[in-house]
């Protein structure tokens, strides 16, 4: 194998983790890759998805119960998790404003200085975080996406944030993208075929007004063998996920023979790479030994 390369993993919360990217992270720690979640918020805000873990004990101290939650998912990917140390901003009831002192309401600096800290200390090779809408409009997902692309853009400038650590430029960033029409509607004929139900009629009726779709992906990386794996990720997230809900509504050997891949956006890249990818290290080993031969004189 070529010499390990680093990614990180910008999200907004406990469990967006094993929701997004989470069998491609596997693999590459799998493969030898060195992998962190950069989680921005406790999750402290977030509701108990899950009736069997609507118990008064959990409700009295949900913030501690995330964070187990979110240590057993991050064991069960293989990978390192940094907390940022963000407030949740919580859903805003009916458009009410985010209070003062959340991720979403301190000013954007704050964030990007504290990511710049965390990438200059990891050196990432590749950074994945979400699209301009969050991959869903909650106003932590929105700052998680401005913090992250200003972060990329500043860590390798020496004269931003010098108290950050020594400059490091990573040389890609991409959005993740969790669902693709496509992909939502190739599940929804397969499951209809077999005569099994299909969660997803509404989103699809839906899919017209969301941003986001099949053209932007750039990235599909083949991860179907490490989907188990995922699905335990998610389910240490016992008071998010419900083991009876949507996130288990395709057989796994459906998923793997119809969509065996999780699918990315690149967006910045300062090595030479072509889409369609099926790695999001493409073009990176070869950036880096071209880098330490031009470094080592002839
Ligand atoms: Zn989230």
């Amino acid at each position: 194998m070529s010499a390990p390369l680093r990614l990180m993993a910008v999200h907004a919360h406990p469990d967006d983790e094993s929701s997004k990217g989470a069998a491609t992270m596997a693999r590459y720690v799998t493969e030898g890759h060195e992998v962190l979640v950069v989680t921005c918020t406790g999750g402290e805000e977030g509701s108990i998805l899950n009736p069997a873990m609507d118990l008064p004990e959990v409700r009295a101290d949900l913030s501690a119960v995330r964070a187990r939650e979110v240590a057993e998912a991050i064991a069960v990917l293989g990978v390192r998790q940094h907390r940022l140390g963000f407030t949740d901003s919580g859903w805003p009831d009916g458009g009410a404003p985010v209070p003062p002192g959340r991720f979403a309401t301190v000013p954007l600096e704050q964030g990007t200085e504290r990511l710049v800290t965390v990438m200059r200390e990891f050196r990432p090779h590749v950074v994945v975080t979400y699209d301009e809408n969050g991959g869903y409009p909650h106003p932590d997902h929105i700052r998680c996406h401005e913090v992250s692309v200003a972060a990329f853009d500043a860590a390798g400038d020496d004269r931003l944030f010098p108290a950050a650590g020594p400059p490091w430029t990573p040389l890609k960033l991409y959005y993740v993208h969790e669902w693709c029409e496509l992909r939502m509607r190739t599940f929804h004929t397969a499951l209809l075929a077999e005569g099994l139900d299909s969660p997803y009629h509404e989103w699809l009726d839906e899919w017209a007004d969301k941003p986001g779709s099949t053209e932007r992906i750039t990235t599909r990386v083949p991860c179907g063998e490490h989907f188990p794996v995922r699905d335990r990720a998610l389910l240490a997230h016992a008071t998010q996920i419900d083991p009876h809900s949507h996130w288990f509504a395709v057989p796994m050997r459906m998923q793997q023979r119809l969509w065996p891949t999780e699918d990315f956006e690149l967006v910045r890249s300062h090595v030479d790479t072509e889409s369609p990818e099926d790695d999001l290290f493409t073009g990176v080993s070869a950036f880096c030994s071209r880098k330490r031969e031009e470094r080592i004189p002839g």
